[in-house]
């Protein structure tokens, strides 16, 4: 194959059409690559694409690039961009759009970040709150040996959380309405699973 054949592989409108296709997918059309929402995102540093990349990338149908991002899977959902955002993209829903259709697509493990958030959903709805302690443990278990390793790299952060109480090792108290939430959850997830 020709390195032009390659070039045109590389790039397919029908997977830009597919993604437009996806929960507010339409508004990718709209990014002009401005990139004020680069400058404003606060995990910028940490994603492979940020925003306006993963976007362009996008409309030019770069398959491999897009799914091999952990772009959505790093949008902690601040929502800087997307008041920032010139031309009123909802980024934030447009990235919630992307980790359903990437967690469908490619499964919850093999996913980047799909299963952090799985984990993170699991942990969550056992107390109703949050427990980080738990949280990293019962994902760096499930993300296997190599993940493991990172895990103990990152110690020299996970110390003085804990020392300062900002890491607490003890359970967060159980909510009152934990089976209301549940119920909301498997609801929002039924309505996710119909492509609503
Ligand atoms: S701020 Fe909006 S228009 Fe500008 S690059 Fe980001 S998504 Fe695109
Ligand atoms: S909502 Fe996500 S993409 Fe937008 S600024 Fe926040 S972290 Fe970055």
């Amino acid at each position: 194959m020709t390195a032009a054949n390659n070039q045109a592989s590389r790039y397919d409108p029908a997977f830009a059409n597919e993604l437009y296709s996806i929960e507010n997918g339409h508004y990718i059309k709209q990014c002009m690559q401005c990139g004020l929402c680069v400058v404003t995102c606060p995990a910028r540093h940490l994603m492979d694409l940020q925003p306006r990349k993963y976007f362009k990338a996008i409309q030019a149908g770069d398959r491999d690039r897009v799914l091999k991002a952990n772009t959505p899977w790093l949008c902690t959902s601040c929502n800087l961009c997307t008041v920032r955002c010139p031309r009123g993209i909802p980024i934030i829903d447009v990235m919630h759009g992307m980790k359903l259709y990437l967690a469908q697509k490619q499964g919850v493990k093999s996913a980047p970040g799909a299963l952090f958030s799985k984990t993170f959903f699991d942990v969550m709805l056992k107390r109703g709150r949050q427990w980080e302690a738990w949280l990293t443990q019962m994902y760096f278990l499930k993300a296997g040996p190599s993940a493991i390793k990172d895990a103990l790299k990152m110690m020299d952060v996970a110390q003085p959380m804990v020392l300062k109480r900002r890491l607490p090792l003890a359970p967060a108290k159980t909510i009152k309405g934990k089976s209301q939430l549940k119920k909301i959850y498997e609801k929002a997830a039924a309505l996710a699973k119909e492509g609503h």
